[in-house]
């Protein structure tokens, strides 16, 4: 055999092997895409049978409680049936009682939507919430929506998102875990893909979940450059101290996005949307006329930013020595923040019962599990790459099927019924087996602060 052979039957064999995978890869998008929200009480119900990581979900909630039975069901969720209807304050005592509830067959019980409350002072167990029942403890959350850029949006709007807009969630996410790590030191946060057009940030350390009101707003505040002040004006972010460390930090990571994203990939100095609106937050009316007249001679997004660069920046210089310095110095940057920096709920963040989706809960519009996303890794997250849970059920069949010669179950039924596995198990048999992977390492790191917790608590009892 000479090396050409072998060359050509590998070559072939690859060729075979990328045909399957391509094969397999259109089924399963097809079989993704074909999801109909009508169908979702019945892949919902698969779903809670099969996939909805109950045990993981429980160890994460129940915060190490392990000599607390009551922690647990203090805790408030939000159930959303099918046709909008809202159960409020709900509570199961444990992970059993809530697999019992979420597991229930009645098409007309199966929440289409699960929201996670705070931690309350005693046992809800009524719609009507007894007025002295106050929640004491809550993860610090935010709430990044896609709807909130609008504004600045140059792609789409409304409840739509694209491959270019999305990495504003992806600048969002670096911004705003870079300071809850950094400048606040927290160690457990879970960043969640909301399942449409948005991601979910909760933060677990003991010291959030205890954060009074007043604290959490002055970390939203901490957190925000885009302010509803300077009413009426067109370049409405007003950077004081741009040398502040955690400001500089922001503003290497929105320069970076701003050259890559909008500059290059979207190219605003040559969109009819875009560069009005960036031109109208040079405010001063010599100076926008200064530049449109050199950006109407130069061709191409690039050179046209970098020419509208040079321009402000000299405009900068002659106002110094000047009383209006003080308001243009940091205008440039000061426009790229406006285009692209975190935009946060305050609403969210700030209050203790405010109800948030729950990781791998299904968003009922899209049937996309809302999966966990590796913040170190934020940049690969690619939200329609998010398996739906008809995918899921597809994958699974798939999966039992070729394996069918060597196992003694032959269905995912069957499966549930013998008791024989668990969903975090059957979900790593599918495209959810990272996401699931990820909540594990995320709830064992939880489980490690505990125990080293319990470790110093017993070294200072030995002590006295
Ligand atoms: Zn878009």
């Amino acid at each position: 055999m000479n090396d050409g052979e072998v060359e050509e039957s590998s070559g072939s064999v690859l060729a075979e092997r990328r045909t399957n995978v391509e094969v397999s890869d259109k089924a399963t998008a097809k079989a993704a895409a074909s999801f109909q929200p009508e169908e979702l009480d019945e892949l919902l119900r698969l779903y809670y049978q099969r996939f909805f990581p109950f045990q993981l979900f429980y160890r994460w909630l129940n915060y190490g409680h392990i000599n607390d039975r009551n922690f647990f069901g203090l805790r408030e969720f939000c159930l959303t049936l099918k046709d909008d209807v809202y159960l409020r304050y709900q509570s199961f005592d444990n992970q059993a009682k809530m697999e019992e509830r979420l597991r229930q067959k009645d098409p007309r019980v199966i929440p289409f939507k699960i929201d996670i409350g705070p931690i309350y002072s005693a046992r809800i167990t009524d719609t009507k919430l007894n007025p002295s029942i106050v929640p004491v403890e809550r993860e610090l959350i935010f709430d990044i929506d896609m709807t909130d850029y609008d504004e600045v949006r140059l792609c789409c709007s409304g409840a739509d998102i694209c491959g270019k807009c999305w990495p504003l969630m992806v600048l969002a996410i670096k911004i705003i875990h870079r300071v809850l790590t950094e400048d606040f030191g927290f160690q457990h946060i879970f960043w969640v893909f909301s399942g449409r057009r948005g991601v979910h940030c909760w933060v677990c350390d003991k010291k959030a979940r205890s954060l009074k009101q007043a604290a959490r707003s002055a970390i939203v505040e901490y957190l925000t450059m885009i302010k509803g002040g300077n009413v009426g004006k067109a370049r409405r972010v007003q950077i004081q101290d741009s040398e502040h460390a955690a400001v500089a930090k922001a503003l290497n990571l929105v320069r970076a996005y701003f050259l890559r994203h909008l500059v290059r990939e979207q190219k605003i100095m040559e969109s009819k949307k875009g560069l009005p609106k960036l031109l109208s937050m040079l405010e001063d009316e010599t100076l926008i006329a200064k530049v449109k007249k050199t950006i109407d001679n130069t061709h191409g997004s690039e050179k046209r930013w970098n020419s509208l660069v040079e321009e402000v920046t000299q405009f900068v210089q002659e106002k110094k020595g000047t009383p209006e310095y003080r308001k243009v110095r940091n205008m440039l940057d000061e426009m790229q923040v406006q285009f692209c920096y975190p935009r946060l709920d305050v609403n969210v963040s700030h209050g203790l019962n405010h109800l948030l989706k729950s990781p791998f809960s299904i968003h009922p519009k899209t049937g996309r599990v809302c999966v966990p996303i590796n913040p170190d890794f934020a940049d690969s997250f690619n939200p329609f790459d998010v398996p739906t849970v008809k995918q899921l059920e597809h994958e699974l069949n798939v999966a039992y099927d070729a394996a069918k010669n060597q196992m003694d179950i032959s269905t995912p039924d069957d499966a549930i019924e013998n008791k024989k596995v668990s969903p975090e198990v059957e979900a790593k048999k599918t495209s959810l087996k990272e996401s699931i992977i990820l909540f594990e390492t995320f709830v064992r790191r939880l489980e490690a602060s505990w125990k080293r917790q319990r470790d110093r608590a017993e070294d200072q009892k030995m002590e006295f």
